[in-house]
């Protein structure tokens, strides 16, 4: 049973908030903290900077990936860049400004002082990883570079060219390596988890699977750190790594911790459109692009079947600039990616399949040069160049949106803590500081304030009342675990049916897209809420999963992720069905301005959707719990972006 949802805010006015929890925490003493075992599950951005910063703080730390190395976790991926409120181009940026526009860009569906401390964070962060050595952009005089990103009038994104994630990551890793050589951090790769374990009702460990060998483990810690990434791969086709998933999370909240708002899922609007059905992966072209190109299609029907240059400019619609002035093509995600679905649902939608807008650089290449622009985004044209065969400095880039982010994930308090003591979640995986919709380039903020600067000191507060708890590996609870965890591998191979797994996973995918994508609506979702149990219990009859379990077998990993989305689905079309209001990018149709936005309801709806496991017998009725948003420094007000 569950009581109230106690976020654990700290007292005080909101920018002292973090200070004075830091002020007020438990500390290890160092010599104590060898003492102390904690496993992070997960080595991107969120957390190999997690155990790279515990393992120089002299805690044990075992670190596991599901991938051969580190740096193949999925932050590698992000393009654009890093938020931060440095204010090195003098254009009004704040600690206040960089706050307000995160929490406006959620749509008012995040807590005030977990944004506040990100805004605030966010500058170590850039420091840190300058004294690291990540090449970020520079300006001719030697200062670091910033540029756009949507939701903002001022520029403070950091970048590495359109390899942001990767130099951090690089960055990350290196710090990662130094704790592995020093025999802090013991590395797992190729190692997945598949279970939880809970002693005393609390967080104690975990149950892995060698991906190699197929072997089972069973691991012990004084706590348990889930930065396992976000689960956009629910949906079958999106900008996620192939192997992003939900199972890690999804299985944590099978033994009890809360799923927070799991229908907030971000569409992208710069994505190359989908081409054809045996596509298994979307590529994204970043936001940064946006700085310089312009989004526009035919103004006529007529007209899309023309070549781009055949169209005048009097004959184009730069819809974005047109109804959104104030911000013109940098307008948040969830409202740039509706306004493309709305001139292609109105039959301007151009090339293949007539789902893609224009994204042109005629202009800039004209104001500024082809140098230049090949400066900032050379390697995102060769992306481009590679996949589709044209070259975006002479034609316009065609995209189209698709599934990119998740803002839900398990609910955390303050300290980053779940409902269930000692299980702490970071980064994408947790149910972020993003609301209903994350900002462009504030992914890599959050994950790298989570992993380097906020769990290192709310872990140890809880560990102080740790110590001599660790149980053994050996404990009835862990043997329990392990044991459902075989049963669970033996029944996917006994099915032994005919269907193939991607049959299953594609079709669940065009179904959430269909349903629970960018838009919503009651029939829709409820439509879903039945065929998805139907679905289910089709793959429980009939997938096809080759191979044993005794050995390396992508299939059966696969099918493990593909179950665990099967019921995942269900709670994110329950929790899309049970906010019945528009906010952010979850768009319920019944709920509009008469301009088309979303419309909140903010008298019933300003909480967090914490939802509650209530058995295999169940999966369709989990419990809600709400946590209430209070707002004590900005006023709710109608998102405008014109
Ligand atoms: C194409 C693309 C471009 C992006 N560009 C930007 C950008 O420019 N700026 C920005 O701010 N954000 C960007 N984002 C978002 C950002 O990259 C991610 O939100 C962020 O990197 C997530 O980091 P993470 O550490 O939380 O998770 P991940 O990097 O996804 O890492 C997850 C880790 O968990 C491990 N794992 C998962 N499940 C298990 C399991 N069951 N057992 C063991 N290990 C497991 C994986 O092996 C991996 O190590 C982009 C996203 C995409 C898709």
């Amino acid at each position: 049973m569950i009581g109230t949802l106690d976020a654990k805010i700290p007292h005080g006015p909101l920018d002292q908030k973090w200070r004075s929890h830091r002020d007020h925490s438990r500390l290890v003493s160092p010599n104590n903290r060898r003492k102390f075992e904690v496993i992070i599950v997960g080595s991107g951005l969120a957390g190999g900077s997690a155990a790279a910063t515990l393992g120089e703080l002299g805690y044990r730390v075992k670190c596991f990936c599901f991938q051969d190395s580190p740096r193949r976790a999925h932050s590698i991926a992000a393009q654009g860049g890093i938020n931060a409120a440095k204010n090195y181009q003098n254009d009004g940026d704040s600690v206040y400004r960089l706050f307000y526009d995160t929490i406006k860009g959620g749509d008012f569906r995040s807590r005030e002082a977990n944004v506040y401390r990100l805004a605030e964070v966010a500058n170590l962060i850039i420091d840190q990883c300058v004294e690291q050595g990540v090449p970020f952009a520079r300006e001719y005089g030697g200062l670091l570079a910033n540029r756009s990103f949507g939701g903002a009038q001022v520029s403070r994104t950091f970048y590495a060219r359109g390899q942001t994630g990767q130099q951090l990551l690089l960055g990350c890793y290196q710090a990662l390596c130094r704790q592995i050589a020093a025999g802090a951090v013991q590395m797992f790769p190729y190692t997945e988890m598949l279970d939880l374990v809970i002693v005393d009702g609390e967080a104690k460990g975990i149950i892995t699977r060698s991906l190699r060998s197929g072997k089972i483990d069973k691991h012990a810690a004084d706590a348990v750190v889930l930065a396992t990434g976000g689960y956009g791969n629910v949906f079958y086709l999106s900008t996620n790594a192939r192997g992003s998933n939900v199972t890690a999370t999804y299985r944590a909240y099978k033994r009890g911790a809360l799923f927070a708002d799991p229908s907030f899922t971000q569409i992208h609007p710069t994505c190359i459109p989908v081409s054809g059905e045996h596509q298994s992966k979307l590529t994204l072209m970043s936001e940064s692009l946006r700085n310089d190109g312009r989004v526009w299609v035919p103004k006529r029907k007529e007209d899309r079947e023309k070549a781009p240059d055949e169209i005048s400019e009097t004959d184009r619609d730069y819809y974005l600039e047109r109804k959104y002035p104030s911000y013109g093509n940098l307008a948040p995600r969830d409202i740039s990616s509706r306004a493309a679905k709305e001139v292609c649902d109105e039959g301007r939608g151009v090339g293949p399949g007539k789902r893609g807008v224009y994204l042109d650089f005629a202009d800039a290449i004209k104001r500024l040069g082809e140098d230049t622009i090949r400066e900032r985004y050379g390697n995102l044209f060769e992306v481009y160049d590679k996949i589709t065969g044209e070259n975006a400095y002479k034609l316009p880039m065609r995209i189209y949106p698709a599934v990119h982010y998740t803002m839900g994930g398990l609910w955390v308090d303050y300290n980053l803590m779940s409902n269930v003591p000692g299980l702490f979640v970071i980064g994408e995986a947790n149910f972020s500081d993003h609301g209903a919709n994350r900002l462009g380039a504030s992914a890599l903020m959050q994950g790298l304030a989570d992993g380097y600067f906020i769990l290192p000191y709310t872990l140890p507060n809880y560990l102080a009342g740790q110590m001599g708890k660790r149980p053994s590996a050996d404990s009835p609870e862990f043997q329990k675990a392990e044991s459902e965890v075989q049963g669970r591998i033996k029944k996917i191979l006994d099915v032994d049916g005919k269907r193939s797994l991607d049959s299953f996973h594609r079709e669940l995918g065009l179904l959430l897209w269909d349903k629970c994508g960018m838009s919503r609506h009651e029939k829709g979702l409820r439509e879903a809420l039945q065929k998805i149990p139907e679905l289910r219990e089709q793959f429980w009859r009939d997938v096809r999963v080759p191979g044993d379990g005794e050995d390396f077998n992508q299939s059966l990993e696969r099918a493990g992720r593909v179950a665990d989305f099967l019921e995942f689905a269900e709670l994110m079309c329950t929790d899309a069905l049970a906010r019945d209001e528009s906010c952010g990018a979850h768009f319920r149709e019944e709920h509009q301005t008469p301009e088309g936005e979303a419309l909140r309801d903010d008298e019933n709806h300003a909480t967090v959707f914490a939802w509650e496991f209530q058995g295999d017998d169940r999966i369709g009725s989990p419990k809600l719990h709400r946590e209430p948003l209070h707002f004590e420094t900005v006023h709710l007000t109608q998102r405008s972006y014109k």
